[in-house]
């Protein structure tokens, strides 16, 4: 096997030192904090190589086997090996994997089944669902008829009565589960059950959790929806993108939907990183990965309930939760920046029935993908979480200065590259 010689990092930081630093300074912040955010994870170095090579000079519309390009047989091979490796993980008919984002994903799967003007009914953002799932500054809000759905105000659990009689009254055309911030399971039978019953496509967002299905710690949502998107960066370690998996009675139309209806050229560098990634994926390894991910995150959650805090529903089921700040008497946005001073990233997050505006938040969101990656375990985790507390109930410069140099010391153990300074 020959070198990789386009890999010209030192090339790089001669002919656009500016970029190159930044990137440098990028590596060494995921180095030397401890990052929290739930929708953020550590790619492999393989993921990674996959990304830089030129099949980013290829332009490829079309699929496999049907292109509207010539020159398109190594890339042919490589999305091929990206849609087998999709269907085996999730049991999955189809498998489309030229979303560029969870995003764009979304769109196409969308309007493979409606048009502007249908009904949706999504989960509103506000309780934990996405921007693209019916809110008013995404197309999705501006397209559709956008009716929403979202927890309840004691249990902060899912309403599945409350989505049986909004999608009796309003027959939706598509019913969209999934959410960025919602840390329980999901009933996808009865979600399917009632889409039956008022006549309209089940689509599962998996963004999130799709890492923790392919590691078998999260049940399958191909079993029950007609579509699932999926993001491919967060719990499944991949590179920035998206996927589609569906029954094989939609495949035409989402491929259709996805090109030429909303995606020119597919990134076939992107798409070589994704098969990579899933390959990661189909290993042991990962299984455990994604154990441990939910293990991280529930004692995550008893650590900080333990510490005085509140999490909302009380736990976790999955590789996030939502912490519920008022117990401390900080907001989001001051929690945010406080732990970020330290060295810990979190993303300010409002919760069920918040009396905050969402730019400042009652809440952060905690997620424990990134810190698995970097092989963190249960008694990490504890500690971690400990740190957490530490500096929301106490920000003086001393807890301030202790924190920063156990962060040092966890990340110098714990990281996901190795050092680039
Ligand atoms: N769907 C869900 C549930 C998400 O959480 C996100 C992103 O956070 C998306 C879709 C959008 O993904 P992207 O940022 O890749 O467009």
């Amino acid at each position: 096997m020959s070198d990789p010689r386009w890999l010209d990092w030192a090339g790089l930081e001669k002919s656009d030192p500016k970029v190159a630093e930044a990137i440098l300074g990028e590596v060494n912040r995921e180095n030397t904090k401890i990052e929290l955010i739930a929708s953020e994870n550590f790619s492999s170095p393989a993921v990674l190589a996959a990304l830089g090579t030129p099949l980013t000079n290829k332009y490829a519309e079309g699929y496999p086997g049907k292109r509207y390009y010539g020159g398109c047989e190594y890339v042919d091979v490589v999305e091929e090996i990206a849609i087998e490796r999709a269907k085996q993980i999730f049991g999955a008919e189809h498998a489309n994997v030229q979303s560029h984002s969870g995003a764009s994903a979304n769109a196409a799967a969308y309007f493979a089944f409606v048009k502007p003007g249908d009904t949706i009914l999504g989960m509103a953002l506000a309780m934990g669902g996405h921007l693209t799932h019916g809110h008013f500054a995404s197309f999705s809000g501006q397209l559709f008829n956008a009716i929403s759905y979202g927890v309840s105000e004691d249990t902060e659990l899912i309403d599945y009565d409350e989505i049986r009689d909004k999608a009796k009254k309003e027959r939706p055309k598509l019913l969209i589960a999934g959410a960025s911030a919602y840390p329980r399971k999901w009933d996808f039978a009865a979600l399917r059950d009632i889409a039956k019953d008022v006549g309209a496509i089940f689509l599962v967002d998996a963004a999130h959790f799709i890492g923790l299905v392919a590691g078998g710690a999260h049940d399958n949502p191909v079993e029950y929806a007609d579509v699932v998107t999926a993001t491919t960066h967060k719990t499944l370690r991949g590179p920035r993108g998206a996927m589609i998996l569906c029954k094989e009675e939609h495949a035409a139309a989402i491929d259709k939907s996805v090109f030429p209806g909303w995606q020119g050229g597919p990134m076939m560098h992107s798409i070589a990183s994704k098969a990579v990634a899933f390959g990661e994926a189909q290993t042991d390894d990962f299984k455990v990965y994604a154990h441990q991910t939910v293990t991280n995150a529930q004692v995550m959650a008893e650590t900080l309930t333990s510490e005085g805090l509140r999490i909302v529903s009380g736990g976790t089921d999955n590789h996030l939760m939502l912490v519920d700040l008022r117990p401390v008497g900080v907001t989001g946005k001051v929690a945010e920046a406080r732990l970020d001073d330290v060295g810990i990233t979190v993303n300010k997050n409002a919760i069920p029935y918040d009396p905050e505006k969402p730019f400042v938040a009652s809440g952060i969101r905690v997620g424990t993908p990134a810190i698995t990656t970097c092989g963190m375990k249960e008694e990490e985790t504890r500690q971690v979480a400990t740190l957490i507390a530490t500096v929301l109930k106490d920000d003086s410069d001393e807890t301030k200065k202790r924190v920063s140099a156990e962060v040092k010391e966890l990340t110098s153990r714990f990281r996901p590259y190795p050092e680039v300074r």
